[in-house]
């Protein structure tokens, strides 16, 4: 049966943090460009804490909202508060422990509704929201292909959402203070959260399921 579930988000949590852990030298160098160079650092933290969180929690609902509490108090910074804000509105729209397909997409939805409770960036503004929106939309899209097939649909659209940042000037943030010449350097957010969805694509046993089914 094609499903998410707590044990299987667990798992999808862990590859995410050894996807951005792999690349979070990258991550920082591009955020020295445009930020203060640490977006690799935080966004390792804000994952491992999310990580470490699931360990301990019962329930696909409680665990989302257990590792969101817990990307949030790692740190002050805005990865760990958007992260954070994340799991916990996808917290809030769990509704069953089983998720079928429509099940994640709503509450990836929830999700990103909680994120831009915590930030008024939209798409074009240069941050992370312009690889997450469009994550977003394509699981909506893509309800029929099943679960591996929407987070490889969500995955393109990050990376191409993350890839537009790079001709676009940073509103938001320390960058914003560096105007037009953030032109030519891809949003640090944008690339991490494109990392996570890319992970997921390639981690989410879709083949096992087709075979079930
Ligand atoms: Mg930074």
């Amino acid at each position: 049966m094609d499903c998410l579930n707590s044990e299987r988000f667990k798992a999808l949590m862990d590859d995410a943090l050894a996807a951005v852990r792999a690349r979070a030298e990258e991550f920082s160098t591009l955020d020295a460009a445009i930020g203060d160079g640490d977006h690799g650092t935080a966004i390792v933290k804000a994952l491992a804490a999310a990580s470490a969180a699931a360990d301990s929690a019962t329930g696909l609902k409680a665990m989302l909202n257990d590792m969101g509490f817990r990307a949030m108090s790692e740190s002050s910074g805005s990865t760990s508060t958007l992260i954070g804000a994340w799991l916990v509105g996808m917290s809030d729209g769990v509704q069953a422990e089983e998720l079928d397909a429509a099940q994640v997409a709503a509450i990836f939805a929830a999700g990103l509704a909680n994120v831009r409770r915590q930030t008024k960036a939209k798409v074009g503004d240069k941050t992370m929201l312009d690889a997450l929106i469009p994550a977003t939309d394509a699981l909506q899209a893509h309800v029929d292909l099943g679960i591996g097939g929407m987070f490889s649909a969500a995955a393109d659209a990050a990376a191409a959402g993350a890839a537009s940042t790079e001709q676009l000037v940073a509103r938001f943030g320390r960058a914003r203070n560096l105007g037009e010449r953030t032109i030519g350097h891809a949003d640090p957010g944008a690339m991490s959260m494109a990392c996570i969805f890319q992970a997921w694509a390639r981690s989410f046993p879709t083949a096992t399921h087709s075979k079930e089914r």
